[in-house]
């Protein structure tokens, strides 16, 4: 497994394997890899001759600076990890060699980075979106992959690359959980011992609501997984909105659109959760 950190060393090697017929796939992440990121290095395998991670925690997509500087940061395990997959390049860039210059781009997708997670953080999918074009642009993928667990962010990144004509194929991942269901996240490591505990009560609450919806009405689904929520004194929802798959919409009944999705974020203390479930009928 070779390691690059320059953005012309890693151009220069994707143009010779891609001189010799060579597909490539690409799995962008932030690091403190666990199941959920090699699911995605595991598929990217599967369907490509060369597999490539990159490793950046990108600044311009947190909004909040104190998240940032938490974000946990373990690169030596994270290489064991991508060696055991037998992963074939690392791209581990770091911000100077991303972002020479200040970026200045600005994305508009439009509804679909405005709500949820949009809403809530304001700039985050500019950021998303300015590193993964850039990243898209310097190692020219066949395909990519992306996890379910950020729906938000794969629908956007789905629509990048349908704006700007980049000729990649985006793979949505499925959410890889914990035994106890709570949703793999590298935030998952800063959750204190009890609130660890605590965690897969947001996915139990998720399944109950899919096995009940029927029971209740679009508006009253969403409020009992409100109330359900903060009653756990660990737990305080920011937002859960029942969605249109394709296009983020929040429904007013469930006969309005086949493919709905229950997305949710929750706090514990000041981690920032964020799950999904589809409500298919
Ligand atoms: P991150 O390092 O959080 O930016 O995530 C990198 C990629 O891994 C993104 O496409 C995420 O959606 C995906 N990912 C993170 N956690 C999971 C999970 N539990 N299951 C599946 N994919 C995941």
């Amino acid at each position: 497994m070779k390691i690059i950190y320059k953005r012309s060393d890693i151009k220069d090697k994707v143009k010779a394997l891609k001189a010799n017929g060579l597909t490539i796939g690409f799995v962008p992440t932030m690091g403190a890899l666990h199941q959920g990121h090699l699911s995605l290095i595991k598929k990217a395998k599967l369907q490509n001759d060369i597999v490539i991670c990159s490793i950046f925690v990108n600044p311009i997509q947190f909004n909040n600076q104190q998240d940032l500087e938490k974000y946990p940061r373990d690169y030596e395990s994270d290489l064991k990890k991508l060696e055991n997959l037998d992963c074939d390049l690392v791209f581990m860039p770091d911000v100077e060699e991303m972002y020479p210059e200040p970026p200045t781009q600005k994305y508009d997708f439009g509804f679909l980075d405005k709500v949820m997670e949009g809403k809530f953080r304001p700039g985050h999918f500019n950021g998303v979106a300015t590193v993964v074009h850039k990243f898209f642009d310097i190692i020219e993928p066949d395909k990519a992959y992306f996890g379910e667990k950020d729906f938000q962010q794969l629908t956007i990144i789905k629509r990048l690359v349908k704006d700007y004509n980049i000729p990649v194929e985006i793979v949505p991942c499925p959410i890889v959980r914990e035994s106890d269901g709570l949703a793999m996240s590298s935030r998952n490591l800063r959750l204190t011992k009890e609130q660890r505990i605590q965690a897969p009560y947001i996915y139990q609450t998720l399944l109950k609501a899919k096995e009940n919806y029927k029971k209740f009405s679009v508006i009253e689904l969403k409020n009992w997984i409100k109330e359900e929520i903060n009653k756990n004194s660990f737990m305080k929802l920011e937002y859960v909105e029942i969605v249109d798959m394709q296009t983020l919409h929040s429904v007013n009944n469930y006969n309005d659109i086949k493919n709905l999705i229950i997305c949710i974020v929750v706090f514990l203390g000041e981690i920032r959760l964020i799950d999904n479930i589809k409500l298919f009928y």
